[in-house]
């Protein structure tokens, strides 16, 4: 009967010593993921799109999405 109560003393040292080792990791897990650097919108002087100033292209007239928009808007400045 001593061991049985000793074997039950040992059983839940170890349950307790290992819930405590595996706690410290639950938080680590469920932190959420630092929130994405902020960008700086800018939109498309062709069509509005809004893109990331640092994919933006700039071109004369603001910045565009596309060279195919920063084209496109600097031969119609052109025109008039
Ligand atoms: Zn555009």
């Amino acid at each position: 009967m001593k061991y049985l109560v000793l074997l039950l003393i040992l059983g839940a040292l170890f349950f307790v010593l290992g819930a405590r080792r595996a706690r410290p990791r639950e938080p680590e897990a469920r932190t959420p993921a630092p929130p994405p650097e902020v960008q700086a919108m800018v939109s498309c002087a062709e069509c509005g799109t809004h893109l990331p100033a640092n994919e933006a292209l700039p071109g004369k007239g603001g910045v565009f999405c596309s060279s195919a928009h920063r084209a496109s808007f600097e031969a119609r400045q052109g025109q008039s």
